[in-house]
């Protein structure tokens, strides 16, 4: 049997948490004289802690009820909120499969989490032998699974994801920041199938609103309920809600925007295949692509040298530059420069 608050920090278990001024009245109102807020301006009175309109929009897009959907700040503020509600400092540990997302190792570190590191396999598949070493280990209370994975670009197998919802006790957070781009399904549909999953999406990628800081997490309505409790109250500026709620209104336009890039991608891997410099291209779900070149730490410096920034991941996969796809014009300027580089480096050979 899962018992959900076996897993939450004791503190947190006992927390009484902060009820604000609109919390506590629900209904329709004229006079607001509860908040302590200037009674001037447009953006005088505190935003929607609890981002109702949002929820709403993003229930019937997601097919979730309004209450299995927390908004956070990014989601960045997802994966804090995952460690403090549910790691004890110094005591409970986390597991993530390397390389991956950065975010999770920062966010361990500021809780005082040790955060294991399985590595992926040679096809940056997940190493169930290498896990299953941790996955019985009791403080072990995360699992952090970032599938399409940022920075190698694949999703992962699904036997291996279904396999670790069954097995481990813990909680499984299923990081999809990059899923509107993948032709493969996402883990929201199974919120209620695995009493222990978490799935995070963020507003930072194919919605084109990273500037906005808002991400979403979808879980059963009773870990959605822990969130809500440890979330500073506002925690979502009435500006930030606004965006999102703009931008969902328009979801044509995210389809025609995310097709382009999607578009734009396939012509980067085809001339990506016709550069001597590309040694290997990775298979990607996402809006970037993994590369291999002869030397990673030179082509950055050339691009840089040129205005043009890539993610040098060189330290994490040996010689691989991570490329965003851009606009048309971003593309062909970053083809270019490499065309360029492909000839002098011939040219010395
Ligand atoms: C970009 C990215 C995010 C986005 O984080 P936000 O705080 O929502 O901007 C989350 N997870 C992964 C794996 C990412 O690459």
């Amino acid at each position: 049997m899962f018992k959900l608050n076996s897993l939450i920090r004791p503190n947190i278990l006992k927390l009484e948490a902060y009820s604000s001024a609109r919390d506590e009245f629900k209904g329709e109102a004229e006079v607001f004289l509860d908040a302590n807020e200037n009674p001037f301006g447009d953006l005088n009175r505190y935003p929607d802690p609890n981002q109702s309109k949002i929820k709403k929009k993003l229930s019937k897009i997601k097919k979730v009820n309004t209450n299995e959907v927390f908004i956070g700040n990014g989601s960045d503020e997802v994966i804090d909120l995952v460690f403090r509600i549910f790691c004890e400092p110094g005591i409970d540990k986390a597991l993530t499969f390397s390389p991956t997302y950065g975010m999770y190792d920062v966010s361990a570190s500021i809780n005082n989490v040790e955060l294991i590191k399985v590595p992926l396999d040679e096809s940056f598949e997940i190493d169930i032998n290498a896990l299953n070493a941790y996955i019985n280990d009791e403080n072990l209370k995360l699992i952090f699974i970032c599938s399409p994975n940022n920075p190698t670009g694949n999703y992962f197998d699904k036997t291996s994801v279904e396999y670790i919802l069954n097995t481990f006790k813990g909680i499984v957070v299923i990081d999809e920041a990059y899923i509107d781009f993948s032709l493969e399904e996402s883990y929201t549909s199974k919120i209620n199938n695995y009493p222990n999953l978490i799935v995070c999406q963020t507003f930072s990628k194919a919605w084109g609103l990273a500037g906005v800081r808002v991400g979403a997490a979808y879980s059963n309505s009773e870990i959605i309920n822990w969130f809500k409790k440890v979330k500073p109250p506002y925690n979502v500026s009435t500006l930030n809600q606004q965006a999102v709620l703009d931008r969902l209104e328009n979801k044509a336009q995210f389809e025609i925007e995310k097709n382009i890039i999607l578009n734009e991608k396939e012509k980067l891997i085809k001339r990506f295949e016709e550069l001597d410099l590309v040694r290997r291209i990775y298979p990607s779900q996402a809006n970037f692509i993994l590369i291999e070149v002869a030397d990673a730490n030179e082509i950055y410096q050339t691009l840089v040298t040129q205005k043009i920034i890539t993610r040098n991941r060189n330290k994490v996969i040996r010689n691989c530059l991570r490329i965003t796809v851009g606009s048309k014009e971003e593309n062909d300027q970053l083809i270019e420069a490499m065309e360029t580089i492909s000839k002098t480096t011939t040219a010395k050979a």
